[in-house]
């Protein structure tokens, strides 16, 4: 492309290190460092919080920051920020992307903030003013927030200003943390119209691509606001929708970030090649499925290149969650052979070079990614064949799923809750959502026991009975008298 994605994020980083004194830091790793608050680092800010809160050691490199930039490597699988669910379905959300970012920590605010923000987009991108609309935080009575009246100000000679409440312009970075009244700069698409109503929409054709964040509070742990020592900005602008409008595209997945990708997973697959479609008749079919490969394959590398492992908690569950449905998108719609996720990473690797570093942990990462494929095959056909079979049986009453069939593909399977939903939505199926809760809540009750005693410790103790313990699902062995719990 002309203006390939590797020059837009140069451009974004010279203009704030050469033009506006900013200090270049590179991206954190993924895993969160020192946060228990974190599954994933889900945003530029992550590694500043010390900063935010006035809690950075006076000696560190970091206290004496006062204006940064920086391009960081994010994933929102998890936690507050979760969009696992989106990736595949819409052109905007992945589960790994880059966040650009410009901070000031006690240096300018607000006015500066958005000038710059501005000047940017409009004057060295060449993005028309008139695709822009600007949105601003108009308060919030029930919780005594009040509006941001300094940034409407600031704005109000652009024309295109919106206000919106707490759900849109009131940033956290989870349950708790610095947070604050956000302004976000949209990107109609379309143009030639108003589209004001479109924004915040989730439409496709206005996307939201920067936020501008000014630090005011901390959400403590009891959910209350405390004012922070000092104020700060905080922005975060999405590479790859920024990228997407830059080379005149539609989608995310058509820039130089997605389509080499997308062609190495035609090479391997048994299908067409990806054309763009999206909406609901295509969940869980041919385009969908290269979406959700091409993304899942690029958090699980940088993921396990940061040293976060498929596993069986905390993030590393959740990359077990991607890697397995990425394994079932390849076998079952893609119709790849065995070891085709892992043959990828090479293309992530190249177009993520700048990001990733050098190639030195590739052999571990596709015996990562092919070790882990391996063991959810074989369940992956057993499950498969399971809904089938069940779909198919007499007892069977149409469009909902029972919720014990479901349970055990999860439980004795392996089988990620949210891939059985899907496998299940591509059938047009239902779960029985209320029994299907009610086990899990049921297991968890015995995972909490099982964590605290042994599970044979609490049959002595009578906590459960042996019934009650079969009747939970518990696996056990075949003697019948040892019982392990496991995920
Ligand atoms: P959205 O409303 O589209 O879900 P957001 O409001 O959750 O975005 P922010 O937390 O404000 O996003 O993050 C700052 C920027 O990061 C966004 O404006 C967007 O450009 C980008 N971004 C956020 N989430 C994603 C994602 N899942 N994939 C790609 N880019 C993202
Ligand atoms: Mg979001
Ligand atoms: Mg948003
Ligand atoms: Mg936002």
């Amino acid at each position: 492309p002309e203006l390939p994605a590797a020059r837009v994020r140069g451009t974004f980083l010279d203009f704030f290190r050469k033009e506006h004194g900013h200090l270049l830091v590179p991206s954190s790793p993924v895993r969160p460092r020192g946060d228990p608050s974190l599954l994933f680092v889900n945003a530029g800010m992550n590694q500043f919080k010390p900063i935010l809160l006035g809690t950075a050691d006076p000696r560190s490199e970091m206290a004496s920051y006062r204006r940064v930039t920086n391009s960081q490597k994010c994933v929102r699988a998890g936690g507050k920020h979760n969009d696992l669910e989106d990736v595949g379905r819409d052109l905007t959300h992945h589960t790994f992307f880059e966040m650009l970012g410009n901070w000031s920590f006690g240096d300018y605010f607000k006015e500066e903030a958005c000038r710059m923000a501005w000047s940017l987009l409009t004057e060295h991108y060449g993005i028309p003013a008139d695709r822009l609309y600007v949105s601003y935080f108009a308060g919030d009575a029930a919780s005594g927030l009040p509006a941001d009246e300094e940034t409407r100000q600031i704005w109000l000679d652009i024309g295109r200003l919106l206000p919106f409440g707490l759900k849109e312009n009131f940033w956290e970075m989870g349950d708790s943390g610095p947070c604050g009244p956000c302004t976000e700069i949209h990107y109609d698409h379309i143009g030639g119209r108003d589209a004001a109503t479109l924004v915040n929409t989730d439409s496709p054709d206005v996307v939201e691509i920067w936020n501008l964040v000014f630090m005011q509070y901390n959400r403590e742990v009891d959910q209350s606001l405390l004012l922070l020592p000092q104020f700060s900005v905080d922005t975060g602008m999405g590479l790859e929708r920024l990228v997407n409008i830059l080379q005149g595209k539609r989608s995310n997945y058509d820039t130089d970030l997605f389509t080499p990708l997308l062609h190495a997973i035609h090479q391997i697959s048994r299908v067409r090649p990806y054309s763009g479609r999206t909406g609901a008749a295509d969940v869980g079919k041919v385009d969908m499925a290269y979406r959700v490969v091409a993304d899942h394959i690029r958090t699980l590398s940088v993921c396990i290149a940061d040293g976060i492992h498929p596993g069986m908690s905390g993030a590393e569950l959740v990359l077990r969650r991607i890697l397995r449905r990425a394994v079932r998108f390849c076998v079952e719609v893609l119709q790849t052979p065995q070891g085709a996720l892992a043959s990828l990473v090479p293309t992530v690797s190249h177009i993520l070079e700048v990001v990733i570093g050098t190639l030195m942990f590739f052999p571990q990462v596709t015996d990562i990614i092919n070790e882990n494929e391996a063991h959810f095959l074989s369940s992956l056909q057993q499950g498969s064949r399971l809904i089938l079979r069940t779909l198919n049986s007499v007892d069977y009453k149409h469009g909902v799923f029972p919720a014990s069939v479901a349970w055990s593909l999860h439980r004795d399977l392996g089988f990620p809750l949210d891939l059985v939903d899907l496998m299940l939505e591509e059938r047009g199926v239902q779960v029985d959502r209320q029994e299907l809760d009610r086990l899990i809540t049921e297991s968890h009750k015995v995972k909490l026991y099982s964590d605290v005693l042994n599970v044979e410790t609490l049959m002595m103790l009578d906590v459960l009975s042996l019934a009650e313990l079969q009747r939970l699902g518990v696996p056990h062995t075949d003697d019948g008298l040892k019982y392990q719990y496991r995920l």
